[in-house]
């Protein structure tokens, strides 16, 4: 069901006890607000953070998470690890991982498959380099992540998918894709998506925006009517900007 969403990701930020004063610090400032709130602690504070959001409206999300059921793989997490910690919902593929840990669209469907199998929902993530936007490939680019990635998919799948669209240009650098470019491209998931499958499945897939979203910009890209939310880097460490960001809706 499509619904507005903030997601946090906090990367490879916050310690156990930072995140426990993060968590902390957001319930007692979180208003009642329309959107979902999740936040994406790193590994090692999931276990607490989701003890820590029970009985509240905030959802705690990994980062990542290996494809397999288990095995041979050092340092990697399962879904079924994932979930034991009480975690239902993963992002992948971000840029960062597809960037520093060569995560391809073959490995991400695997990462999807995975997810999707253990009943769990996944964010995906991705989004055109500089040059493909410089050289008007954005589209083209943006079309074969999603349909390598997510194609393979059953219609009856998409309600457990989130999109985020993430220009890679724009992810920490403080340059924002502005208001009418996030909503052209959210336009042009949803129809891509709606040519694959149908209209009525891609009006209620919820598509987030990335990339330097902060309180200051967050108002007018969430008012878009192909953006449902937004994933948010940076600005989701400091608790001020998250809720800022979250009450923009
Ligand atoms: C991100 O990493 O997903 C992101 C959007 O980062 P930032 O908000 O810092 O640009």
């Amino acid at each position: 069901m499509r619904k507005q969403i903030v997601a946090g990701n906090w990367k490879m930020n916050n310690d156990y006890v930072d995140s426990e004063l993060f968590v902390s610090k957001l319930l007692k400032e979180l208003k009642h607000s329309k959107a979902e709130v999740i936040i994406a602690p790193p590994f090692t504070s999931l276990l607490a953070s989701s003890n820590s959001v029970k009985g509240s409206r905030v959802i705690v999300a990994a980062q990542n998470m290996h494809f397999a059921e288990n095995g041979a793989y050092t340092g990697e997490i399962s879904a079924a690890m994932l979930q034991s910690v009480g975690v239902k919902t993963v992002i992948l593929g971000h840029s960062e991982r597809r960037a520093y840990f060569n995560e391809t669209d073959a490995l991400l469907a695997k990462k999807v498959d995975t997810a999707l199998a253990h009943n769990m929902r996944a964010i995906f993530c991705f989004g055109e380099e500089l040059e493909d936007r410089k050289s008007g490939n954005e589209e083209t680019i943006v079309e074969g992540q999603i349909k390598n990635a997510l194609f393979h998919l059953p219609a009856s799948a998409w309600e457990h998918i989130v999109l985020a669209y993430e220009p890679v240009w724009a992810i920490g650098t403080g340059e924002t894709a502005s208001p009418q470019q996030a909503q052209d491209m959210h336009a042009f998931i949803r129809q891509t998506i709606a040519n694959q499958y149908s209209a009525d499945l891609a009006a209620e897939v919820s598509i987030l925006y990335g990339g330097s979203v902060k309180p200051a910009n967050a108002k007018e890209i969430f008012s878009k009517t192909d953006v449902d939310g937004g994933l948010i880097g940076g600005a989701a460490l400091d608790v001020e900007q998250f809720t800022a960001i979250i009450n923009a809706f």
